[in-house]
């Protein structure tokens, strides 16, 4: 590629709060359109906002566990703009005082570390909904404003990622991190975590950036990628066709998978900032930022290398592991119960109960077998063999009883003794002399034949270590 991709990104995430930012009304997602307002959050004069203990004190979390220097002294302002979702014709948004500025997020890309600057952290409320009806000869929008006044993190990178990888892992890194310290649910289904990314080009070298185009409302990480590979090939070609890149505003077509022009800078907002006369400023003491100190869990990035260092899980499963808090939690408990077996934990995880989390579409929280089933199972595992021990897991699933209660249930308990299955093998070697023969001959896969048959009469029961050598030895005692 010709050109240096530059990209910064705002993230906005809904706080987890029950109640909204300055009002009582509830947060809760999915109800009736206008079941969860009042007179506040409906912008009716003459009402006062009162600031929610809660969502300032996640915000002050978020910015601590980002590196921010907190501002002890904060402040609010209202940014003007008409638009039918927002009832008081101005959000109120932080501007000239953040809760946090100048922090940073490290994250690893390609196996190699990276920082990117955050520019700021600040707090605001949420917009209403409008809803547009399906009907394209409709002459209404319905609007919402169950979402009007819930509190809003929003997170603004410096222009410091250069390529769709780098976001990529950022927004996964962010988005981890606010799992993490427990301040947003982050379900980018529900609209609690949403990104604007802005992007230029640049000749190779050059110590400028390009103009910079916005793309609004980007509701899902893949969209963020899409959009971005549409819009460095259409700056690329625009530049190699010497036209210039204007600096405005543009929307992400999903359907059509195309960005659309917004607006131009000549047509930008003129916000009018100002302070919110309603909301006196805050002051946060220095006893408070200890606080929110030792309430941050050690976060993934650490919780990575502490998995490879002492559980002894290899760099990439590690990564695997800890990005989902969840799923880390998940895999802990299950090491802790059982005071080992990490390597074997890892791989039940990665492999297995990850498989059946994306089939069902589900969160670790809400799969059936839980750390102190999989524990059992890991550890009656010898006993039935690796392969029962996967039938075993699936029953667990369908069934959600235990390991132990499955195998006395379906009596899946490994034959190991061998006397016992000496005189299977004896049968299965008289009733196939065609295989005895092949294997006389070097056949290879006569041995995996036998054993085979041996475990259809066993049903999947016999220990395949005691059989192939019991087989081996009398095979060979044959041919000689
Ligand atoms: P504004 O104040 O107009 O919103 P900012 O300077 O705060 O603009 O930047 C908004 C976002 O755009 C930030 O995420 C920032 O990193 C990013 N950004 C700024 N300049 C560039 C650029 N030249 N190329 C790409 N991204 C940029
Ligand atoms: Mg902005
Ligand atoms: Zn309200």
């Amino acid at each position: 590629m010709k050109y240096e991709v530059v990209i910064g990104l705002e993230t906005h995430a809904e706080l987890d709060t029950e109640s909204k930012l300055f009002c009582g009304c509830s947060t809760k997602f999915g109800s009736e359109p206008n079941t969860q307002t009042c007179p506040v959050c409906l912008g009716l004069p003459g009402v006062l906002p009162v600031m929610n203990k809660k969502a300032f004190g996640h915000s002050l979390k978020a910015a601590v566990a980002l590196h921010c220097e907190i501002n002890q002294f904060t402040n609010f302002d209202r940014k003007s703009y008409y638009y039918p979702d927002l009832p008081k014709n101005y959000q109120t948004s932080q501007n000239y005082f953040n809760i946090g500025d100048n922090g940073y997020v490290d994250m690893v890309v390609a196996g190699k570390g990276k920082r990117i600057d955050i520019h700021n952290v600040h707090l605001e409320e949420e917009a209403g909904k409008l809803i547009h009806p399906e009907a394209s000869d409709a002459k209404y929008s319905l609007v919402d404003f169950n979402r009007a006044g819930v509190p809003l993190l929003e997170i603004v990178t410096q222009p410091d990622m250069r390529s769709i990888e780098e976001v990529e892992s950022y927004m996964q890194t962010l988005r981890n991190i606010l799992l993490y310290i427990g301040v947003s649910d982050c379900k980018m289904q529900e609209g609690s975590l949403r990104f604007e990314a802005s992007v230029s080009l640049r000749e190779h070298g050059s110590t400028v950036f390009g103009n910079r185009v916005e793309i609004k409302n980007l509701n899902s990480m893949k969209a963020v990628s899409k959009v971005l590979a549409y819009e460095i090939s259409r700056q690329s070609n625009m530049l190699d066709d010497g036209k210039e890149v204007l600096l405005e505003t543009r929307l992400w077509d999903e359907a059509d998978g195309v960005s659309r022009r917004m607006r131009t800078k000549e047509d930008a907002h003129d916000y009018r900032y100002f302070p919110e006369p309603d909301l006196v400023p805050f002051s946060i003491n220095q006893e408070w930022i200890d606080e929110t100190k030792a309430t941050i869990p050690e976060l993934p990035v650490s919780r990575r290398q502490r998995f490879v260092d002492e559980l002894s899980v290899s760099d990439y499963d590690a990564g695997i592991l800890t990005e989902d808090k969840f799923l880390a939690d998940y895999f802990e408990e299950c090491v802790a119960i059982s005071q080992d077996s990490s390597k074997e934990f890892s791989n039940w995880i990665i492999n297995d109960v990850l498989r059946e989390l994306n089939d069902r579409k589900i969160n670790v929280q809400d799969f059936v077998v839980s750390p102190k089933m999989l524990a059992e199972l890991v550890k009656i595992k010898p006993t039935i063999g690796s392969s029962i021990a996967k039938e075993v897991f699936a029953e667990m699933i369908n069934t959600g009883k235990s390991a132990s209660a499955i195998v006395k249930e379906k009596d899946l308990t490994q034959m190991d003794d061998t006397s016992e299955l000496n005189d299977i093998v004896i049968k299965i070697i008289e009733e196939n002399p065609k295989a005895v023969e092949d294997y006389g001959l070097g056949k290879k896969n006569a041995l995996a034949f036998l054993i085979g048959q041996t475990m259809k009469i066993t049903k999947g029961k016999a220990n395949p270590k005691i059989l192939t050598e019991l087989f081996t030895q009398r095979l060979s005692s044959i041919s000689k």
